[in-house]
């Protein structure tokens, strides 16, 4: 079964002619899947039954079906999806006043094994293909605003969901061209943040893209040791090679790294530890995000008291650092950053 979501205008062209058709239709097949989010041949009115059915023999838009969408009381949807070989990703959904942002998966589960996130129980278990990748945006699109309806807000894309970007950079790097390109989804680069737990070779790879998106850092602690504890990673990434990586990232003209650190109780969290992170940050142009760390029965680690989370930011603005709590979002449907684990068996 060919799997059409996933190729760019011009494989969708060479698609056509291999079928035995004029280029037109791969143009028009490209428009469908990307510009009006049509996911069923049947539903493409502009081809002949005949051509339907041809395409129906042969190919399909995409294989990744929801499974279930859980609805939080703060309007944030939770999608879990299974994928072609039944595997299973989340992506989430949250509306804002001025705008959406989908968080979305790039790998079924992570192999990174940060001690505070509900994705490193997984293990990795694969990469996502750029269209499965993709197919989260068209999916969850379609379910909130309808097929083809445009969205009324911009939607940005963050690849905070499962997995490691990093870790599936072609794949990715391809999905977020894909949708950047203006004939189909058009949702560009500008409005996409990839965040990674730091696998330095490919941020200077990323440096060196034409077409970058955002880049955010998880960067969750202060010291080699207490990094070392918390994100295994940094064993073979350090932070002292990371930050290097930082400082090299060519950013553009009110651009700013993002930062994120996600708060811990008693771990991570002093006014000392937020003095070592303005130190660790000078001469970046950054921006910190503070995240509430999000508890669950089997991680080991309890969340920063607000008064905490507070002190550590006053600490970070005194030195002009820009700090943001993140407001936790989905709680209630574990749709919250780090909580993502495909745990739809353990709710019922
Ligand atoms: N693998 C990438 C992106 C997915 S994780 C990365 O690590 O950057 C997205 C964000 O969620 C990261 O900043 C991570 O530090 C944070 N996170 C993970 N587990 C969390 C938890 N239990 N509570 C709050 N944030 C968490
Ligand atoms: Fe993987 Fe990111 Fe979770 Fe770490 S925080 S285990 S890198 S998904």
């Amino acid at each position: 079964m060919i799997v059409l979501l996933g190729k760019t205008e011009e494989e969708m062209i060479e698609f056509a002619k291999e079928l035995g058709e004029a280029p037109f239709r791969g143009k028009q097949l490209y428009q469908a899947i990307y510009g009006r989010r049509v996911l069923e041949f049947s539903q493409m009115t502009e081809f002949s039954r005949a051509l339907r059915q041809k395409l129906g023999e042969i190919a399909c838009v995409t294989l990744t079906e929801i499974e279930k969408v859980f609805y939080s009381s703060d309007g944030t949807r939770r999608y879990l999806l299974k994928l072609r070989d039944g595997r299973e990703a989340e992506a989430v959904f949250m509306p804002e006043d001025r705008r959406d942002t989908i968080c979305l998966s790039c790998q079924v589960g992570c192999a990174v094994g940060c001690k505070f996130c509900m994705t490193a129980q997984l293990g990795v278990k694969r990469n996502m293909t750029a269209g499965e990748i993709i197919s989260q945006v068209i999916i969850v699109l379609n379910e909130v605003h309808g097929v083809g309806a445009q969205p009324p807000h911009g939607t940005n894309l963050v690849f905070m969901g499962m997995g490691e970007s990093f870790l599936n950079y072609v794949e990715v790097l391809k999905s977020i061209r894909i949708m950047a390109e203006e004939k189909g989804l058009g949702i560009s680069v500008k409005r996409v943040t990839v965040s990674t737990s730091g696998i330095v070779p490919r941020i200077y790879d990323l440096a060196k893209e034409s077409v970058r998106p955002h880049l955010a850092i998880s960067l969750c602690a202060t010291t080699e040791e207490q990094r070392t504890d918390l994100m295994p990673i940094n064993r073979k990434y350090s932070l002292e090679e990371l930050i290097k990586a930082c400082r090299a990232y060519p950013l553009g003209d009110r651009e700013r790294l993002t930062f994120e650190y996600v708060m811990l109780d008693d771990i991570n969290d002093s006014d000392e530890d937020a003095r070592r992170l303005v130190k660790l940050l000078d001469g970046i142009r950054a921006k910190v995000n503070l995240i509430p760390h999000n508890p669950a029965p089997e991680l080991p680690y309890a969340a920063s008291p607000m008064e905490r989370i507070l002190s550590f930011q006053k600490v970070l603005v005194d030195k002009n650092v820009a700090a943001f709590i993140r407001r936790p979002r989905g709680q209630d449907i574990s749709a919250a950053c780090g909580q993502l684990a495909a745990r739809h068996q353990a709710q019922g």
